[in-house]
């Protein structure tokens, strides 16, 4: 199937899919096992423990793939622990360039856990390409690129920074959560792999933790496959079910968050009591002509900056009632957070300070409820304050 077409809604609903061997069955069973049986020692059929592979699990790593034109993927429990696995392959000494407004969780697993076996990350504004050319180092062994950024919606330049980064010989991660599969494709880019939190559009229901890596090339995805398996943050059987049945509309999900976020940004734009509207899609984005050449659509989030203090902003976010109050993003239902003092509350101080992560900034993730409920609950908690 996945050599058949490289139309996306196609591929949601059935690359990675088979009828089932046994029965025939249409959807992929839940092969809830942890190991299996060997009718001659050191010789199993196809898996031989939970840890190293599952067959549910095998049907979503094919589909996976497919959606990001990837020769191989790899699932993982969580979409840190799938960034854990990627930092895995460096070695002491090495040097890394992270672009600075990463998500707080991947931040904090660089900052805390991984600076402290000698490896040193930079953590630089990597929307103008061409500045980054100066950062690289001797030991320079990845550049971490996450774009659209979260929570500012940065947009990164892909084929610039890859072009660059291969010329040093230095591999290229980018974190394509945000716009998800259905709207970038980082691979046909130049990006040596790519990472989604499978928690967000991917899974798309709020009922998920889950990542993973997609990428081409053979030796990587063994080493990454070896770590996996040597450290075990496997995704379980009912998970890679469930997200398998996610995947298949994820392609008109994607259109109903990008058109709901299109017209609820419009519509906030107008609204003074916002002072900055920020969605790639807006053409007063910074990047707005490379998020039209770089991406197929401006996905779903849109954050902005509310007046006044923090007691004005918490009001008016308790005041919602459409949206929920809640961390993550990208699930059928509409979200608001507020990243300085939930998902981004663990950046350092003074970064925070400097990429305008205060008090007044605030992140939707715009669901697919009717984009006019949402706009005017907007309006109703604004005449609340
Ligand atoms: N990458 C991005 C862009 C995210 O927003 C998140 C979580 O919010 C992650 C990675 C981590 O994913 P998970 O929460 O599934 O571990």
């Amino acid at each position: 199937m996945t050599k058949l077409t490289d139309k996306q809604a196609t591929l949601c609903v059935h690359a990675g899919v088979t009828p089932d061997a046994t029965h025939q069955a249409i959807m992929t069973p839940i092969y809830q096992t942890s190991t299996y049986v060997q009718d001659f020692p050191g010789q199993p059929k196809t898996h031989d423990y939970g840890r190293a592979g599952n067959p549910t699990r095998d049907a979503l790593e094919l589909s996976l793939a497919a959606l990001e034109g990837a020769d191989h993927s790899i699932s993982f429990a969580s979409g840190l622990a799938a960034v854990q696995a990627v930092a895995q392959l460096l070695k002491p000494g090495s040097h890394v360039l992270v672009c600075d407004d990463v998500y707080g969780g991947s931040g904090r697993l660089f900052r805390e856990l991984f600076a402290q076996y000698d490896i040193e990350f930079d953590f630089v504004d990597m929307t103008t390409a061409a500045d980054l050319q100066a950062c690289f180092k001797p030991n320079t062994r990845m550049v971490w690129v996450e774009t659209p950024t979260n929570p500012l919606l940065k947009v990164i330049d892909i084929a610039a920074i890859s072009e660059m980064a291969h010329a040093a010989g230095v591999m290229v991660v980018v974190d394509n959560t945000f716009a998800s599969p259905i709207f970038q494709s980082p691979l046909q880019l130049g990006a040596d792999v790519v990472l989604h939190s499978l928690t967000k559009y991917i899974g798309g229901h709020s009922d998920i933790i889950g990542g993973a890596l997609m990428l081409n090339d053979q030796d990587l995805h063994e080493r990454l496959r070896f770590i996996q398996f040597a450290a075990g943050a496997v995704n379980a059987p009912m998970d890679c079910f469930l997200l398998l049945r996610s995947i298949k509309t994820l392609a008109i999900r994607m259109q109903a968050h990008q058109h709901n976020a299109m017209n609820f940004a419009l519509a906030l734009q107008d609204m003074p009591a916002f002072s900055e509207v920020i969605y790639p899609g807006l053409a007063s984005h910074p990047q707005h002509e490379l998020a039209r050449r770089q991406m197929r659509g401006f996905s779903g989030i849109v954050s902005v900056r509310l007046e006044g203090d923090f007691a004005r902003v918490a009001r008016f976010m308790q005041a919602l009632q459409v949206f929920s109050l809640a961390e993550s993003l990208g699930g059928v239902e509409s979200l608001i957070n507020h990243p300085e003092t939930m998902t981004h509350a663990s950046v350092p101080e003074p970064l925070r300070q400097k990429l305008g992560i205060d008090s007044n900034l605030l992140r939707f993730s715009v669901g697919i409820e009717d984009v006019e409920d949402l706009i005017s609950d907007v309006s109703q908690a604004l005449a609340s304050l």
